[in-house]
C-alpha cells in the first residue's frame, strides 16, 4: 500500500506588479501568486503536485483553505484514491461544515480544486502518463464516474455523456497520434495588457504573428477613446487575418457593455471576454442579443458546473473559457467540457497567471481526443511569463501547444522557486525593489 502522509502548502508570491504584467481595467497591479500544494506518500519520489492561482494579496487566506482540507487526506491509501477519483472529489466537495463557505463556490472551493487536483497529479504519475493521456486511456464508463451530475441532470444526464463518449472513442488512437504531431492551437493575451504603451502593444502584436499566433488579444474598459484607439491600431498592425479577441474582466454594467462594444464592431471581433459581472448570466445574454453577432464569453470566474449549466441553456455566450485551478478540479472541469459539447459552444481555456497554461492544456487535449475530436476552432490562452519556474514548462511552437509527454499534471515547481519566492519572508521579497528586477 502506499499512503498519502502529508499536504504541504506554500505561499508563493512573484512581484510582476513591478513591471505592470498581467495588468487589466480590473487588476491593475497584480502580484501573480501561488497557493501551491504537494501531496506526499510514502514511496520516495512520488508525491503530487497543485497549485491554486491568485494575484497577491489572500493568497494566505487561500492557503490557509488547502490546509483546512488536510484531515480528509492524510492515511488514505493512494491506489483507492487514483482508483476513484469521482468518491475522493466528493468527500472534499461534501465536508459537511467547510461546504458552509460555498458551496462549491469561491475560495474553499478553489481549495477544494487544489486538493483535488494534486490527486489527479499523482493518480496519472502513478499510471505513467501525461494527465491529458490518463484521461484519453479512460474508459467511458471511468470517465462519467468521476463526474458529479448533482445539479446537472436537467442539462445533461450520466446516459448522455455516455452516449458522447463512446461516440467519440473509436477516432482516440488517430487523434492522439494528430495531436502529437500538430499540437494544439494556442492564442497569445502578451502585447495586450493594458498597462503597455501603444508602441509596446504594436510591437508584441508583430512578434506574435512572427512566432505563428493566428489570435491576438487586448485588454479593454478603462477609457473607451483608448479602446477604440488600441483596438484600431492592432487591426492595422495584424491586418485582417489575424483575430482580435478582447478582455473587459467584468468592467462594465450591462448597457455599458452593450454601448462600448457599439464603438468597436469595425475591429471585427473574435469574441468579447468577460463584459460584466461572472454571475449574471441574463446580463450576459442581453449583451449577446444587443451587439450581435459579436461572439459573447466569460468562464474563467465561473464558479461551477451549475453556472456553466445555466450560461449554456440561457443561450448567453457563444463560446467559454475554462480555468483548471477555479472550479473543483479535473472532475468539475470534465462536466463542464461535456456539457460545452453537448450545446455546441467552443472552449477557449483560460490561462496564463502562474501555471495556468501548464495545468489547462492537459483538459484542453483531453477534450480534443476524448470528447469533442475538435481543436483547430478554438485555442488555449498563452501567456510567456513565469514559466522558468516549472519543472515541466509548457511547450511551444509555432503558435501551438506541444503535447507534454512526462507523467502527471505539469503543476510542480522547482524547489529553488519555492524558497526564493515565498512570500513574506524569501529573498525575493526582502531585497530592495531595484534589485528585484534584475530577476
Ligand atoms: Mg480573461
Amino acid at each position: 500500500m502506499t499512503m498519502i502522509t502529508a499536504l504541504d502548502t506554500f505561499d508563493v508570491r512573484f512581484p510582476t506588479s513591478r513591471e505592470l504584467d498581467g495588468s487589466d481595467a480590473m487588476n491593475p497591479d497584480p502580484d501573480y501568486s501561488a497557493a501551491y500544494v504537494i501531496m506526499r506518500t510514502d514511496q520516495p519520489g512520488l508525491a503530487g503536485y497543485s497549485l491554486a492561482f491568485t494575484i497577491g494579496r489572500g493568497n494566505d487566506v487561500q492557503k490557509a483553505a488547502i490546509d483546512a482540507l488536510a484531515h480528509h487526506i492524510l492515511g488514505l491509501d493512494l491506489r483507492e484514491v487514483a482508483g476513484d477519483l469521482g468518491g475522493f472529489s466528493k468527500r472534499l466537495i461534501n465536508d459537511s461544515q467547510l461546504r458552509w463557505l460555498g458551496p462549491e463556490k469561491g475560495v474553499m472551493h478553489m481549495a477544494i480544486g487544489a486538493v483535488i487536483n494534486a490527486a489527479w497529479d499523482l493518480a496519472a504519475r502513478l499510471a505513467g502518463k501525461p494527465l491529458w493521456r490518463f484521461i484519453a486511456d479512460m474508459t467511458p464508463e471511468e470517465l462519467v464516474a468521476t463526474i458529479d451530475f448533482r445539479y446537472l441532470t436537467d442539462a445533461l444526464t450520466p446516459e448522455e455523456a455516455l452516449t458522447m463518449l463512446h461516440a467519440a472513442a473509436p477516432g482516440k488512437p488517430k487523434r492522439i497520434e494528430q495531436l502529437l504531431a500538430e499540437g494544439y492551437p494556442a492564442y497569445t493575451t502578451s502585447p495586450g495588457w493594458l498597462g503597455y504603451s501603444d508602441e509596446k502593444m504594436q510591437r508584441l502584436a508583430r512578434e506574435a504573428i512572427a512566432d505563428g499566433f493566428r489570435t491576438i488579444k487586448l485588454k479593454v474598459g478603462m477609457n473607451v477613446e483608448d479602446d477604440i484607439r488600441r483596438c484600431r491600431l492592432a487591426r492595422e498592425t495584424v491586418g485582417p487575418n489575424i483575430a482580435i479577441a478582447v478582455d473587459a474582466n467584468q468592467r462594465w454594467n450591462v448597457p455599458d457593455a452593450i454601448a462600448w462594444l457599439r464603438h468597436l464592431v469595425d475591429v471585427k471581433l473574435e469574441w468579447v471576454e468577460e463584459p460584466t459581472s461572472p454571475d449574471d448570466i441574463l446580463g450576459h445574454a442581453a449583451i449577446r442579443r444587443a451587439v450581435a453577432p459579436v461572439p459573447i464569453s466569460t468562464g474563467e470566474h465561473t464558479h461551477n458546473r451549475v453556472m456553466f449549466k445555466q450560461l449554456f441553456q440561457a443561450g448567453a455566450v457563444d463560446l467559454v473559457q475554462i480555468d483548471a485551478a477555479r472550479v473543483g478540479g479535473v472532475n468539475e472541469n470534465l462536466a463542464i467540457l461535456l456539457m460545452a459539447a453537448k450545446y455546441g459552444v467552443r472552449v477557449y481555456p483560460h490561462a496564463g497567471g502562474v501555471g495556468l497554461c501548464e495545468l489547462v492544456q492537459h483538459l484542453a487535449m483531453a477534450d480534443f481526443i476524448a470528447i469533442t475530436g475538435k481543436k483547430e476552432d478554438r485555442a488555449i490562452e498563452f501567456v510567456d511569463h513565469l514559466h522558468q519556474h516549472f519543472v515541466e514548462p509548457v511547450v511551444i511552437r509555432n503558435g501551438r501547444y506541444i503535447a507534454p509527454q512526462t507523467p502527471g499534471f505539469s503543476a510542480q515547481m522547482h524547489a529553488d522557486t519555492l524558497t526564493q519566492y515565498r512570500y513574506p519572508d524569501g529573498p525575493v521579497w526582502m531585497e530592495p525593489v531595484d534589485i528585484v528586477n534584475a530577476h
